[in-house]
């Protein structure tokens, strides 16, 4: 068999790894490029390192952008394979891709309005969103079903974001029988919804995440005693509190905390609104889909006749007319919006409207990547600008990190620890310093015996019987070390004497 990791390879965004197994191609995710400044994503974007008309298949982990944002453009490139998933995800991944296309046709309006020269194509248009979803098929969780000769696939639940799979394939290869698990990205345990991720038991091969390879979180079970406390001091004082919403899994999770505090009564019932469309339109699949929730959502609401999602007091706003006049709401409410990193999209508004009124208060309940506004609120910048004027920021900002939907440094080693046989571990889906740690901390806290590869951008492995050989000759680990060591100073002439073995 053999990998080559075409995207998320020391790097968070982008996730796409190509397979090959009795000559048959099968991608793993297949990722939009974001963030690290906009001509390099836009660059990344647009090359793909294989032909999509000879993949045979793709297996999609999640819904997220940075896993499904580029399935449109595989299939205007002539991708013509089925592409597998569960329910949840076909459906998310839909108005997800919708809305990505929306962004990208704005984006290319933008640039071709603003600077002349050759015109800019928007990287895929909504009629491929539609040519795409036509490839999708799906399959419930732990039910193996046969991809192709001698390959089998099964979807375990990541507990990442409602519908995410851990995806383990099954194959025969040259009368070997071998197992490759791929990660995904891993929820975090215990966070309302969605269940705890799965925990294979056994597999050859693993391809896991790292995206918190070195960070811990905070628990979770501290957020209700936490969120009633902020919510009553601001009713209190009549402030409002604006949350910058990541509109898919984290904006519901919110939502969720703030029905179980109204329903034990330990908040009042101030007007909860969600104003974001695409938030809208998630929490709809989301209610849709209870077959996905964990047992303490059901015992929470479902077995209640209760949506967690729709209740007296909140309000899903879509239309612009409906947004601008929650400018003139008077006392205390709380406002969800996107887009989470501030960036763009209704919160700017927001902000700009609530943030230098020293009575309203910003809750951070996601990451905000470095250049963003939203860094620029976490790190305690007292002047925000939006729409090209400075306005002071003197709201309160409160930050909490237990939202997370990924696994922490502990969950992660966890997790590969529990998996029996394990010879190959790739470790992917990290800024380079989180793969680091990831790999390091397998060798030497899990004191594990086989072999762990942090493959750069474009390589290729061959793995057969348990024997990885890459692309560069790399089979030892500390070949590896010394490469990287040569990496840091730069050393081209050893570099190129590597890639020659
Ligand atoms: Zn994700």
């Amino acid at each position: 068999m053999k990998i080559k990791f075409c995207g998320a390879a020391r790097n968070v965004t982008g996730s796409n790894h190509l397979l090959e197994i009795s000559g048959k191609k099968i991608l793993l995710d297949c990722g939009l490029f974001q963030g690290g400044g906009r001509a390099k994503a836009a660059l990344l974007n647009q090359e793909l390192l294989y032909d999509p008309k000879d993949v045979d298949y793709l297996l999609l982990s999640h819904a997220h952008i940075d896993h499904a944002g580029r399935i449109p453009m595989l299939v205007k490139k002539g991708f013509r394979g089925k592409v597998f998933c569960t329910k949840a995800t076909k459906e998310l991944a839909n108005v997800l891709l919708q809305d990505s296309a929306h962004i990208q046709m704005q984006d290319a309006f933008y640039i071709n309005k603003k600077f002349k020269g050759d015109k800019v194509e928007p990287l895929y248009k909504d009629v491929d969103v539609k040519k795409a979803m036509e490839l999708f098929y799906t399959h419930e969780y732990t039910q193996k079903f046969k991809l192709d000769e001698g390959i089998w696939v099964t979807f375990y639940d990541a507990g990442h974001v409602l519908g995410s799979s851990i995806i383990v394939i099954d194959y025969r290869e040259d009368g070997e029988y071998q197992r490759l698990t791929f990660t995904g990205d891993l929820g975090q345990k215990y966070v309302p919804i969605v269940n705890d991720p799965y925990q294979v038991k056994e597999s050859d091969i693993l391809i896991t995440e790292s995206t918190y390879a070195s960070h811990l979180h905070d628990s979770f079970s501290g957020v209700h005693d936490d969120l009633a406390m902020i919510i009553n001091d601001l009713v209190a004082r009549k402030g409002k509190i604006i949350v910058p919403g990541f509109s898919f899994e984290r904006t519901q999770e919110f939502v969720y905390v703030l029905h179980e505090l109204i329903n034990q009564k330990r908040i009042p019932q101030i007007p909860i609104f969600v104003d974001s469309p695409l938030s809208t339109e998630i929490s709809k699949v989301f209610d849709k889909f209870k077959e996905y929730y964990d047992e303490e959502t059901f015992r929470t609401f479902v077995d209640k006749k209760q949506s967690p999602f729709y209740f007296e007091g909140i309000k899903y706003i879509k239309n612009v007319e409906h947004s601008k006049k929650l400018n003139q709401f008077d006392g205390s409410c709380i406002i969800i919006s996107a887009s989470g990193m501030c960036e763009a999209g209704r919160i700017k508004h927001h902000l700009k409207n609530h943030m230098s009124d020293p009575n309203n208060l910003i809750l951070v309940i996601g990451f905000m990547a470095k250049g963003t506004r939203g860094r620029q609120i976490v790190e305690g910048k007292r002047e925000i600008k939006i729409f090209g004027q400075r306005y002071p920021l003197k709201a309160d900002v409160v930050i909490m990190n237990s939202f997370s939907a990924h696994a922490d440094k502990l969950e992660l080693l966890d997790y590969v620890k529990n998996i029996q046989n394990l010879k190959n571990v790739f470790v992917v889906h990290g800024e380079e310093t989180e793969c680091a740690v990831m790999r390091d901390n397998i060798y030497n806290v899990l004191k594990f015996k086989g072999r762990v590869d942090v493959p750069h951008q474009g390589e290729e492995y061959e793995v057969k019987g348990g024997e990885t050989r890459s692309k560069l000759g790399l089979r030892r680990k500390k070949d590896y070390q010394e490469l990287e060591e040569l990496e840091r100073r730069n050393d081209k002439k050893q570099i190129a004497k590597y890639k020659q073995i």
